[in-house]
C-alpha cells in the first residue's frame, strides 16, 4: 500500500485538528493507503481512537527510556498516547534543535524498542546541492545511522528523502531526482544491512508536494509514498492527494 503522511508541524489547535479529522475520517480511500498524521502532541489525545484507519505519529521522540529529561517525551510514552510512528531528525529539528545523525540513531533504536516505526528524514540543503555534495550528504546521513545501529534494522524503517531546499519552497524536486535519491538510499541500506532489510525499507519523498505533483512521484517505482507538510493542513487538499495516490 502507498504511504501518505501528514506533518502538521506547529499548526492546529485541538478544535482545528478535530475538524480536520471529521472531514477526512470516513473516506473509503483511507483503506487503500497507509495514512499517518503527525500532529502537535497537544492534539494527540483528541485524535486518538477516532479513526481506526488513520495512523498517529509524533514529530519527535526522546532517545531515553525515562528519567530526568525535561521536555523530552519517550517512545513508550508516545505509544501510550496512541502513536505508532515518529519522525526522526526532520530538517527543522536538525536546524532548530541541533539534531544530528548520532542522535537520530539513538531515537530510531528507542522507537524500535517500544515497537514504533521511525520515519527517518534525510536530505541535502541548497548549499550542499550547489556544491555538488548532495549525494555525499545523503549517504553520510544514512551510513552514520546504520553504523550506530550496527548495520542491523531492529524494526520497520521508513526513510523520507526531504531535500531542505524543497521544503516549504513551493518548488519540489522532480520525480527523477527523488527516484535517484531513493535508489542511493536503498543501495546504501542493501550494502550495509543485506537484501532482506533493503526490501523491507519504505521510501518517501517530501518537499512542497501538492495534489498536482502526486501522480509524478507515485509513478516512480522506488518511491513508496509522500510526506506532506503545508498541503496536508487543509483536509480538502490532503484528500485530493490521497485520491490521486490510491488511483495511481
Ligand atoms: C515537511 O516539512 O516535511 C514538508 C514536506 O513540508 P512541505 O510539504 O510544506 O514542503
Amino acid at each position: 500500500m502507498p504511504i501518505l503522511a501528514a506533518n502538521w508541524k506547529m499548526y492546529k489547535t485541538i478544535a482545528e485538528a478535530q475538524a480536520w479529522l471529521d472531514a477526512v475520517a470516513d473516506r473509503p480511500a483511507l483503506e487503500r493507503a497507509e495514512v499517518v498524521v503527525f500532529p502537535p502532541l497537544t492534539t494527540l489525545h483528541a485524535l486518538r481512537g477516532r479513526c481506526q484507519r488513520l495512523g498517529l505519529g509524533a514529530q519527535d521522540v526522546g532517545w531515553a527510556e525515562q528519567g530526568a529529561f525535561t521536555g523530552m517525551v519517550s517512545a513508550a510514552q508516545l505509544r501510550d498516547a496512541g502513536c505508532g510512528y515518529a519522525l526522526v531528525a526532520h530538517s527543522e529539528r536538525r536546524r532548530y534543535a541541533c539534531e544530528d545523525d548520532q542522535a537520530a540513531a539513538r531515537k530510531i533504536a528507542a522507537l524500535w524498542q517500544a515497537g514504533l516505526t521511525p520515519v527517518y528524514c534525510v536530505g541535502e540543503d541548497a548549499a550542499e546541492r550547489e556544491a555538488g555534495l548532495g549525494e555525499a550528504r545523503l549517504q553520510t546521513q544514512v551510513e552514520t545511522v546504520l553504523t550506530a545501529l550496527s548495520n542491523e534494522l531492529g524494526g520497520r524503517l521508513v526513510i523520507a528523502y526531504e531535500p531542505v531546499w524543497a521544503i516549504g519552497s513551493g518548488a519540489p524536486a522532480t520525480p527523477a531526482q527523488a527516484s535517484d535519491a531513493a535508489a542511493l538510499i536503498r543501495k546504501t541500506v542493501l550494502s550495509r544491512c543485506g537484501a532482506a532489510a533493503a526490501a523491507r525499507l519504505s521510501l518517501l519523498y517530501g518537499g512542497s508536494t501538492s495534489p498536482e505533483t502526486v501522480r509524478g512521484f507515485m509513478a516512480e517505482p522506488l518511491i513508496d509514498g509522500l510526506l506532506v507538510g503545508s498541503a496536508s493542513l487543509d483536509p480538502n487538499s490532503f484528500l485530493a492527494m490521497l485520491e490521486v495516490m490510491v488511483d495511481a
